[in-house]
Parts: C-alpha cells; structure tokens; sequence
C-alpha cells in the first residue's frame, strides 16, 4: 500500500534548461548501516540517469559535468552504458526494487507510537510485516497526513474500516462490518 517511492522534481535553468527535462530524484537507501537518501539526476523520459550521489549538490554537479561534456547533443549516446541502463523502460516509481526488509523512517515512527500493535483491534504487528498506515480521521473527511493522524492498522482493520473515521468505527465493533 505504502511502498518506498522515488520522489521527482524537475531541474530548470542553467544546463539543466528551462523546460523540465530533467529532474532530481531522491530515494531513501541503507548507506554503512545508517538511512541516508540517494539522489540522482534523472532524464525521466530518456530513461537515463546522469548522476547518483548521496549528497545533492555532488549529484547536481555530477550531473551538470556530464551535461556540459556531452553539450547536450546525442546524450542518450554519450552518457556511459551503465547509466543509462539504470532503468530502460519501466516507469521510475519501480525502477529500484525495494527491499523487502526495508522500512522507512517515517512508517518505524508511526510503529513505534502505535507500540507494535494494531490500534483498532490490539493485534500485534511485524514491523516488516504486512500492516497498514492508517488515517485515523480519513483523508476524505479532512484528515490530515500528520503523525497524530496517523496509526498502525492491521490488514483486517484497514479493509474494514475505509472512510469511517475511528470512533465510528470502534463505536461498530470493529473490524466485522
Ligand atoms: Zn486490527
């Protein structure tokens, strides 16, 4: 439901021109056993990756080196075969195969405030387990993404509550509908 994403944002001026073309995408990555987030400049519709760095800026330069040393000519030739194999035709969001054990800082937190367990229903929850982020006020009604609004649910728990906000859901005993 919440898989790691690779988050976008196009790259105007300078080398990097001003029609969006290119973009600096960032995605959380395990670095020396601590979370660090790996960037890379992207030609998303080229399929082509011109840096990856785990610093922004040496990722942006890298790219921008590359960029000036092909002048922007024929790039999907002279970027080397190991970029631009990165990813050649599936779309970003899948490119990177997300490891099965990873898991986010932000879904640990919500874990740990949830202490593990399911809050609707008690159910202890596997941190790399199957369960849900959950809103407990529901987006449709106006709740928001943050930390308070949001718990740990198990499969169960989520199915069954969809839009009902918590304590209507409680208040109906739960997960039986
Ligand atoms: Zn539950």
């Amino acid at each position: 439901m919440s898989g790691e994403r690779l988050l976008q944002r196009p790259i105007l001026g300078g080398v990097f021109g001003g029609d969006g073309r290119y973009a600096l995408a960032s995605m959380p990555c395990v670095s020396h056993g601590l979370y660090a987030t790996r960037y890379m400049v992207v030609q998303p519709q080229a399929g082509v990756v011109l840096s990856v760095s785990e610093d922004k800026v040496q990722a942006l330069a890298l790219a921008r080196e590359c960029l000036n040393a092909a002048n922007d000519k024929n790039l999907v030739e002279q970027v080397p075969a190991f970029q631009a194999e990165l990813w050649p035709e599936e779309p970003l969001l899948t490119a990177m195969p997300a490891s099965p054990t990873y898991v986010s800082r932000r879904r640990r937190a919500i874990f740990e405030q949830s202490k593990g367990h399911c809050h609707y229903c008690g159910a202890c929850l596997e941190l790399t387990g199957k369960w849900h982020i959950e809103h407990q006020l529901p987006r449709a009604l106006g709740g928001g993404d943050d930390g308070l609004n949001l718990v740990a649910a198990c499969v169960p728990c989520n199915l069954g509550k969809s839009d009902k906000t918590a304590i209507e859901f409680v208040s109906q005993g739960g997960r039986a509908e």
